[in-house]
């Protein structure tokens, strides 16, 4: 059945270029033709992304959207990284999540890394966990206390990690731990990241890992980790150091790391409401309640219309944030306030794509449960509905003196 709406056909004015229309257009059909199918097979049995739709997303080019040309990737901003991302993520928000896999997590990489990982990192061939928090630090992301001591030639490090996404299928591991004693005066300082190798689908002697149980995003698993004595060069450390207070600014970085993620997460709620979207148009003139589709009924005519304003009103703001960052004008309190508004808007529009279908809306048989699920997600991880509100509102008021 033909959709009569739900998608904007063209970019806005100010964005549009050819080269932009065609990227979409052909991510959206490897979503809709090649990822769809096997999400609606796969997710319902917990089932993982196979290798092969992996190799696939990588011979697309679709893990090195930001690496640079000089380093195999395709170069292209944040712009045409939600371009991507929002499309994937209206099939299989755990594809969407993958790519971050290779396009973000390469930002703190010395030199020597860049030339020898990123090549294979924008092919897909070498992608990357990320092991930030913990479990007494979640939101409180300075409260870390993994621990990394300098013995010797080699880094030792000692502690838990909590939800970690992908460790097992990684091939390295980005870890966020303390390179200083943790000091309740000055919080944020010593926090750095380190390189750790691995060999995909198993842990090094010296990390052991417990997979969590989730509601959703099954498309690849999320591990408790523990590190115990494990050791790993001293080059591993992935930022520059400098000298004096500042040393391991590995805090700013990460935070840094995080504005992208959260306009990343913003595509992906995008993304999943659109299916949601969708779907409702596509059930609404199929199902027949008292004589007639049940389109027809004004009450749904009008869910239909708030769920299609919601989702352009999140993708304006996504486009727009995205090309600040990509004429380097980011801006934190942006960055939160999409991801904030484009998660919560996805949770509802999810929601009501659920109510539209009545019943099988709530059955595995059609994916709006998935969406729904996966959308319950974006208000949570890449920091949570509450944290962007505590930054938009430190961007509007005085910091409280206390809490
Ligand atoms: C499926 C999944 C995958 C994940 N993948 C990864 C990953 O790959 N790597 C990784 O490092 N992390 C990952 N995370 C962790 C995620 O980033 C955290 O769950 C998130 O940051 C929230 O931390 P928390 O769960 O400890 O909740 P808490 O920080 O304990 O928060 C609990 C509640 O308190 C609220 N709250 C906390 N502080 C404040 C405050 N100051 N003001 C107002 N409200 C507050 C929160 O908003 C929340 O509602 C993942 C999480 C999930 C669920």
């Amino acid at each position: 059945m033909k959709l009569l709406t739900g998608v904007s056909e063209t970019l806005p004015a100010a964005y549009v270029t050819e080269e932009r229309l065609a990227i979409r257009e052909a991510a959206r059909a490897i979503a809709m033709k090649e990822v769809l199918p096997i999400a609606n097979k796969l997710d319902p049995v917990q089932g993982e992304i196979p290798m092969e739709l992996r190799q696939r997303l990588g011979e697309l080019g679709y893990f090195g959207i930001l690496i640079p040309q000089e380093f195999g990737g395709l170069g292209l901003g944040v712009f045409e990284y939600v371009l991507v991302t929002e499309e994937l993520a209206r099939a299989w928000m755990s594809v969407a999540s993958l790519i971050a896999r290779g396009n973000g997590l390469g930002a703190g990489f010395s030199e020597e890394h860049r030339k020898r990982i990123l090549p294979r990192m924008a092919r897909g061939e070498y992608l990357g966990a990320f092991a930030l928090s913990e479990p007494d630090a979640g939101s409180d992301v300075a409260s870390i206390r993994c621990r990394a001591e300098l013995d010797g030639d080699e880094w030792v490090i000692k502690g838990q990690k909590m939800w970690c996404t992908f460790a097992d299928g990684a091939d390295f591991i980005v870890l966020v731990a303390r390179a200083t004693p943790y000091d309740p005066a000055n919080r944020h300082a010593g926090i750095a990241q380190f390189f750790i190798e691995k060999e995909r689908g198993s842990f090094p002697a010296g990390i052991s890992g417990t997979p969590m149980r989730k509601v959703g995003y099954h498309g690849w698993k999320t591990w408790e980790l523990s590190f115990e004595d494990f050791r790993i060069p001293a080059g591993n450390i992935l930022l520059p150091q400098r000298s004096g207070t500042d040393a391991h600014d590995g805090f700013k970085r990460a935070m840094r790391g995080l504005s992208i993620a959260r306009v990343h997460t913003a595509a992906r709620s995008i993304g999943l409401a659109r299916g949601a979207l969708e779907d409702s148009i596509v059930y609404a003139q199929q199902r027949v309640q008292f004589g007639h589709p049940i389109g027809d009924f004004q009450y749904l005519r009008f869910k239909i219309a708030q769920m299609a304003t919601e989702i352009e009103a999140a993708r304006a703001l996504m486009y727009a944030v995205a090309n600040d960052i990509d004429h380097d004008r980011l801006n934190d309190v942006q960055a939160s306030m999409v991801k904030l508004f484009a998660s919560e808007m996805s949770e509802r529009v999810t929601s009501d794509g659920i109510q539209i279908h009545g019943g099988a809306g709530y059955t595995s048989e059609y994916p709006l449960e998935r969406y729904w699920r996966d959308a319950r997600l974006t208000k949570i991880f890449e920091g949570t509905s509450e944290i962007q509100m505590r930054i938009i509102s430190d961007g509007h008021l005085p910091r409280p003196s206390k809490g």
